[in-house]
């Protein structure tokens, strides 16, 4: 019997190669548990019918004596990552009927790398949101607490990780949607520098903000599917080489701590709680814990929900009823793109671009888009000017553990505030990574919360080292 609940890309590798169980063995055990878990959870809004077929080729290159890490691995993908042949629909009526005619440059990687793809996972519409409540296609829900939210816009990746159905998976973080759901499901997950992995084939949402990032159950793990995924790629102009930011392969030492932004967070005293021992635990781990000043992080979530509704505003304007999925015959031209894009998009979706449009428009660009750009500047400053004290920064990943379904869906204001310790990291466009830090017991639940580290460009080197001390992965 495989363990699904204990196993690791990791082990699972050398399992496979020890021949202890084959590709297909670990695909068809997960094939049963989606069966049995998905029904309630919503992870997974596919699962694709050729999955066996996929492993018993990777089987064929291990008999073959290759051995690679993700040869075999079963994982979910976001449905905003194009995958070719298959639909993707980005969580979105408009959608319906798209099928990807190319795959995302992380999908060829994985494919190379001999990867099974289980299936497509729910999400936020087009990645706006932080509870995956936003889905065109049902909500998705927390697999430690179905009650509760899975946080979001990748709600289905990770709920798919941490219902034990599947091994790892992809999601993409534009303001926190890798971290807040990994940090509200209890497992691992990285948005890395901004153009560390190619956004070819992602859905954009912000298109200075967006990218793609790895979900597993453990710090090692993040790190070999980060390994496998990076990398400068001729599809996208904004992808860098490792070797750009220079690379000073110190152990990190000196954690920074933004004290003056956990008071202002709204944060549970539970939540605080945790924090605090994560600290103390850290400290224990032998770093050195410096209180630092960000001194315009406080603007960030404004700063966020200026420029990305405004670059969503104009990316959304492509699914205009002509090229992609849904179409709905009107009077005239104008008038088919009127009623595709009223009856395709959501609520949510629609307020967004409402702000975009509204924040770039003659009058008002100045006073909004044009400040929030020089804030930007500003926080990007604050951040380069603290990594020359510290090697890292630490904030929780959230300000409590996941809430209930329903609780904020009617107050998108509140949902928005969720995002107050993960917008920085794209703002900047530095990496970050959320992992498990802790549970508080509410309604007999124990609920998890996240760590959030930060480092500078290119340091991810330095996420991973802290959070294997952190976890006492070896
Ligand atoms: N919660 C944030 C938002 O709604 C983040 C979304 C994301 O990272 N895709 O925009």
């Amino acid at each position: 019997m495989i363990d699904l609940k204990k196993l690791t890309i990791k082990d699972a590798r050398v399992h496979l190669d020890n021949k202890d169980f084959s590709a297909k063995e670990l695909a068809q055990a997960y094939l049963l548990n989606i069966e049995k878990t998905n029904g309630d959870i919503n992870a997974y809004l596919e699962v694709y019918d050729d999955v066996i077929k996929q492993a018993e080729e990777a089987d064929k290159r291990i008999a073959n004596g290759e051995s690679s890490p993700l040869l075999g691995i079963p994982l979910a993908i976001k449905d905003n990552i194009l995958i070719k042949g298959k639909k993707a629909t980005s969580g979105s009526k408009i959608l319906v009927g798209f099928t990807a005619p190319y795959d995302a440059t992380v999908i060829t990687k994985l494919k190379n790398a001999g990867v099974v793809f289980l299936g497509r996972a729910n999400m936020d519409e087009f990645a706006m949101g932080g509870s995956t409540e936003n889905s065109a296609f049902g909500i998705t829900r927390n697999p430690l607490d179905t009650s509760r939210v899975p946080g979001g816009s990748s709600g289905g990746s990770v709920a798919a990780v941490a219902m034990f159905g599947a091994l790892a998976s992809l999601g993409s973080d534009t303001g926190g949607s890798v971290r807040e759901p990994a940090s509200f499901c209890g497992v691992v997950g990285l948005k890395p520098t901004y153009g560390g992995v190619s956004r070819y084939g992602l859905m954009s949402l912000g298109s200075s903000f967006d990218v793609i990032g790895p979900i597993t159950k453990t710090a090692t793990d993040c790190e070999i599917l980060f390994n496998v995924i990076k990398g400068v790629d001729p599809m996208d102009s904004t992808t860098i080489s490792e070797n750009t930011y220079e690379n000073s392969n110190k152990t990190p030492k000196v954690l920074g701590v933004p004290y003056h932004i956990l008071d202002k967070g709204g944060m549970t005293f539970e939540a605080r709680e945790i924090f605090d021992k994560s600290i103390e635990k850290l400290k224990s781990l032998g770093f050195e814990i410096k209180d630092i000043k960000l001194p315009n992080i406080e603007y960030s979530l404004a700063v966020y929900y200026i420029i990305m509704p405004a670059e969503a505003s104009s990316n959304l304007a492509r699914f205009d009823g002509v090229k992609y999925g849904l179409h709905i015959d009107g009077n005239n031209l104008l008038d088919d793109y009127l009623e595709t894009r009223g009856a395709g998009f959501g609520r949510e979706v629609r307020r967004r671009i409402l702000i975009g449009t509204y924040v770039l428009s003659a009058g008002y660009h100045d006073a909004y888009y044009n400040k929030a750009l020089k804030l930007r500047a500003k926080i990007s400053k604050d951040f380069t000017d603290a990594f020359l004290e510290v090697d890292a920064i630490l904030t929780p990943t959230t300000t409590g553990p996941a809430f209930k379904i329903g609780e904020k869906a009617n107050d998108p204001l509140s949902l928005y505030l969720e995002d107050i310790f993960t917008v920085p990291a794209n703002i900047v466009g530095i990496p970050a990574i959320s992992i498990p830090s802790g549970t508080v017991s509410l309604e007999g639940k124990n609920l998890p919360l996240g760590l959030q580290i930060m480092a500078p460009h290119n340091r991810e080197d330095v996420l991973f080292s802290v959070s294997k001390k952190f976890l006492n992965e070896n």
